[in-house]
């Protein structure tokens, strides 16, 4: 028997939904670049359908239960005395998500000496102390791709929402008022502007893709460069740091996974390398952004604008400064946690955990972290030796 502790955010203060406003959602069979969607077995859980919170349980109960486990699902998380801390003690596996970050720190992981693998339901495993999972030889993987497309499409939603100012606007109406002139006071067109992603990996090109038919320039940078044919399709520069990228560029969006190495990298010297009046989208991690550095960067107008739904901590406290800054269109940490990734990533889930449990190898692009070292995207995207 296996005891599997689920962390996941709490129901709906209205309590989980009992109907949806659509009755499905379109079947993926594969991800750009011909990466298969996820392949379980089975599933007990209708696509479309609430999975992510404590009652939607990722759709596992049954299929755990059936084999005889012990799941736990909870979302108590903080503090020492919490849910998470005495149900680890004796756990083999441990489920969390990056919208509700269960911290699996070292202190952690050296009170739970059963623990074998950290499984993300979602992408990003930086709540996760990667070098002590390392050290003790433990398995962290994640459902890449999953959530990948859902991430670009909200982060277009996002440049276009603060270029054209749409969030005020909309304000305007729902208040009852007519003022046009303040509503555009604000408010450009992102035709012919320079649009650069710093990393490019799944998020980030698909980001570059979906903006192009917008007619604007398109720059990346990476420490990996892309393919010469993608970088001729999209019609690409490289630039050779993400400060290059920033003096080139009106619009600034962020997606590398958060390691020492980028840790606040965002911060008042990098906003003093932008054109002023740029603007700056993180839906990847919100301890890439200096949290200070950014709200003194809105108030002088430096950046005309940010918005992402990525936070530190999270959740976010009421007094968060990021929640009343001038110029932001933040949202909680929803990009990912759609109902139609959730699908997925609940999906992958059951199939990390069936391999985990029938003793399979685990894809190698779902793998972080494994047998002491950096491995399959954890050696690519994290690996910064
Ligand atoms: P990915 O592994 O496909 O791509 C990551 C890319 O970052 C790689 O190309 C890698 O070379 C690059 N990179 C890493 N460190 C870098 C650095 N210091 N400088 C430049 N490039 C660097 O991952 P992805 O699916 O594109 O996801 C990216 C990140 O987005 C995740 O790590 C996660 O933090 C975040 N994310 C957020 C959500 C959300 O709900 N908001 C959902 C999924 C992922």
């Amino acid at each position: 028997m296996v005891k599997i502790v689920c962390v996941l955010y709490p129901d709906a203060a209205k309590g989980h939904p009992t109907s949806y406003a659509r009755d499905s959602i379109p079947t993926i069979a594969s991800y750009p670049g011909g990466q298969t969607t996820p392949t379980p077995k089975a599933i007990d859980f209708i696509p479309g359908q609430m999975l992510g919170d404590v009652t939607g349980e990722l759709g596992l109960r049954k299929f755990l239960e059936d084999a005889g486990h012990e799941l736990v699902v909870i979302s108590d998380k903080e503090g020492p005395n919490s849910a998470l801390d005495r149900e680890l003690v004796d756990a083999d596996v441990v489920i969390s998500q990056p919208f509700w970050p269960a911290y699996i720190t070292r202190e952690r992981m050296e009170k739970a000496p059963k623990l074998k693998l950290a499984l993300t339901a979602g992408i990003g495993s930086d709540h996760v102390d990667l070098e002590a999972a390392i050290e003790r030889g433990m398995t962290v993987a994640e459902v890449t791709y999953s959530n990948s497309i859902s991430v670009a499409e909200h982060t277009v939603m996002m440049i276009l929402s603060l270029v054209r100012d749409y969030i005020p606007q909309h304000d305007i109406v729902r208040s009852g008022g007519w003022d046009i002139a303040d509503a555009v006071s604000r408010s450009y067109d992102v035709e012919g502007m320079q649009v650069g992603v710093v990393a490019a990996g799944r998020i980030g090109l698909a980001v570059l893709r979906r903006m192009k038919p917008f007619d604007v320039g398109l720059h990346y940078y990476d420490f990996h460069r892309l393919p010469k044919d993608v970088e001729e399709e999209l019609n690409l520069t490289y630039h050779p740091s993400a400060a290059a990228l920033a003096q080139a560029c009106d619009i600034v969006s962020i997606h590398t996974p958060l390691t020492p190495a980028t840790d606040t990298m965002y911060n008042a010297d990098f906003f003093a390398k932008m054109k002023r009046g740029s603007y700056i989208v993180n839906c990847a991690r919100g301890k890439l952004v200096d949290t200070d550095a950014l709200v003194a960067a809105l108030q002088s107008g430096q950046i005309a604008g940010y918005a992402g739904d990525v936070w530190y901590p999270q959740p976010a406290p009421a007094d968060h400064p990021w929640r009343t800054m001038p110029h932001n269109g933040m949202t909680p940490h929803t990009s990912g946690t759609s109902l139609s990734a959730q699908a997925r990533y609940a999906a992958g889930t059951r199939e990390i955990l069936e391999c985990f449990l029938e003793g399979r190898p685990i894809r190698d692009e779902y793998l972080i972290v494994k047998g002491g070292d950096f491995v399959g995207t954890g050696a690519h995207s994290y690996d910064v030796k």
